[in-house]
C-alpha cells in the first residue's frame, strides 16, 4: 500500500450526481454505471457498494477481470456487461454467471454458441453495430451472418441488447458524423427487426451523447465520467446551461486526493528549481516538496502548470514533476509547516482544485489522469 497520499470518495456527492442524472433521463431509462479503468481510477472495490447505495445496479466494464471484481465488490447480485475483452475461459465464466457481453465479430458469436451448447446455458449477448467509429462493431455482412446464426440457434441466446458507440459526441465538430452514426444504427436495427429478432434493449449513449443528443438515450444509457462529477467537455456543460437562468454546475466531484508536505526549504533568487532549467526563481522562494509524482499518476504534463491547495490557498506547482515528488511554491503562505495537508484534487475551505482546472490542455486529461491513479493508493469512503 502506498501511503504518500490518500484518495477519498464522497457518498453524498455521488448521491447528488446519480439523482441529477436520473432526473435528466427519467424513470424509464436504465442507467448503467461505467466502471472500466478501475472505476475511472476511483477504485472498483470502493465505488461499487457506494453507487449501489445511490440506486444503481447495472455495470459496464471493459474486460472480464473487471467484471469479476464488480461481482466481488457488490452487495446485491449485480447486472454486469462486458463491452470489450474476454478470452475463452472467461467467456465460459460469463455464461455461467449470466454476465452479458458484446458481440462485435462473427468468431465471437461462434465461440459463444459453442460454449452455450456445451454448458447447456444461454449466452446473454449484445450486438455491437459498426456505425462509423471504425473501431469494434459488426459491419453489414457480419451482421447478416450473426442474425442468421442467432435465428438458427435461438434456444442458445438471450439477445439482451443492440448497441453502438459514438466517435466524439462531446464536441460539436463531430455533429455530422454523430448524426450519420445515429441513422446507420437505426437502419441496422430495422434490418434486425424485419428479420424477426427483437433485442430487449437499445443502448448507444455515453455521457456526452445522453446530454447532447437526447434521442440516443433509448432504453439504457452508459454513464461514465458524469457519475464521477466531471463533464465530458466544457461544450457539453455550456449546452446544458443553454436557456437556463441559473448557471450552476449540478455535478459534484466525488474524488479528493490528498497528501502532506514532506519537506520545506528556501531557494535563492537566480536558482533553477527541480530538474533542468524549466523553472527559474526570479526572487527568493520558499518551496514545499510533496511526495506525489508521475509514478503516482500525477502527469508530467502538469509540470509548471498544476495547482494544489495548501492552507486554503491555491499555489503553483513549479518545475518538472518527478517520479515520486512535486514541488509547490509556498512563498505567499506565511504559516506553513511540515505535515500540512496538501489537496491535489478536491476542496479546502472555499477553494477547489478540479482535475480539469489543472488541465485546460484537453478534457481527455480528465479521463486519463483519473484512470491512471494507481490501485495501490489507499481509498476511503467518506460522507
Ligand atoms: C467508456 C465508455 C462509455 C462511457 O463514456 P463516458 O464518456 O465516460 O460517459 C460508454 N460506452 C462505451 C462503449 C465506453 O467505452
Amino acid at each position: 500500500m502506498n501511503t504518500t497520499s490518500t484518495i477519498e470518495i464522497s457518498q453524498s456527492a455521488l448521491d447528488n450526481n446519480i439523482k441529477f442524472l436520473k432526473e435528466q433521463f427519467g424513470p424509464d431509462i436504465k442507467l448503467s454505471s461505467v466502471v472500466k479503468g478501475n472505476a475511472y481510477g476511483h477504485g472498483i472495490e470502493q465505488f461499487i457498494p457506494m453507487v449501489e447505495k445511490s440506486g444503481v445496479h447495472h455495470f459496464s466494464v471493459f474486460s472480464a477481470d473487471e467484471a469479476w471484481r464488480v461481482f466481488d465488490a457488490a452487495i446485491a447480485v449485480p447486472e454486469v456487461m462486458i463491452m470489450g475483452w474476454l478470452d475463452k475461459d472467461e467467456m465460459r465464466w460469463a455464461i455461467e454467471n449470466d454476465v452479458s457481453f458484446w458481440i462485435f465479430d462473427p468468431e465471437r458469436l461462434d465461440q459463444a454458441l459453442d460454449l452455450s451448447k456445451k454448458l447447456k446455458r444461454r449466452s446473454k449477448i449484445h450486438l455491437e453495430i459498426e456505425t462509423g467509429m471504425n473501431r469494434t462493431g459488426l459491419d453489414d455482412t457480419e451482421l447478416d451472418y450473426v442474425i442468421m446464426k442467432i435465428l438458427d440457434n435461438k434456444e442458445y441466446f438471450i439477445l439482451e441488447g443492440i448497441c453502438t458507440h459514438y466517435a466524439g459526441a462531446e464536441s460539436v465538430a463531430n455533429f455530422v458524423r454523430i448524426n450519420r452514426q445515429i441513422s446507420k444504427f437505426n437502419k441496422s436495427l430495422k434490418k434486425i427487426n424485419n428479420l424477426g429478432l427483437n433485442p430487449i434493449m437499445r443502448h448507444t449513449a455515453c455521457s456526452a451523447a445522453a446530454m447532447n443528443y437526447p434521442r440516443t438515450r433509448m432504453e439504457m444509457v452508459r454513464i461514465g465520467i458524469m457519475q464521477y462529477g466531471f463533464w465530458p467537455s466544457v461544450e457539453t456543460l455550456i449546452q446544458y446551461y443553454n436557456g437556463k437562468i441559473k448557471k450552476h454546475d449540478p455535478l459534484d466531484r466525488i474524488i479528493s486526493w490528498k497528501s502532506k508536505i514532506m519537506s520545506l526549504k528556501k531557494v535563492d533568487e537566480g536558482e533553477f528549481i527541480s530538474y533542468g532549467t524549466t523553472y527559474l526563481a526570479t526572487e527568493e522562494k520558499r518551496i514545499a516538496i510533496i511526495p506525489v509524482g508521475y509514478s503516482h499518476g500525477y502527469s508530467r504534463i502538469l509540470s509548471n502548470k498544476g495547482r494544489v491547495l495548501i492552507n486554503r490557498q491555491r499555489v503553483a506547482v513549479i518545475g518538472m514533476i518527478n517520479m515520486n515528488m512535486l514541488i509547490a511554491d509556498v512563498t505567499s503562505i506565511p504559516d506553513v509547516h511540515l505535515g500540512d495537508e496538501v489537496i491535489i484534487i478536491g476542496k479546502q475551505g472555499s477553494q477547489e482544485i478540479s482535475v480539469s482546472s489543472f488541465s485546460e490542455i484537453s478534457n481527455q486529461v480528465n479521463y486519463e489522469l483519473l484512470a491512471r491513479l494507481p490501485e495501490n493508493i489507499r481509498r476511503e469512503s467518506v460522507v
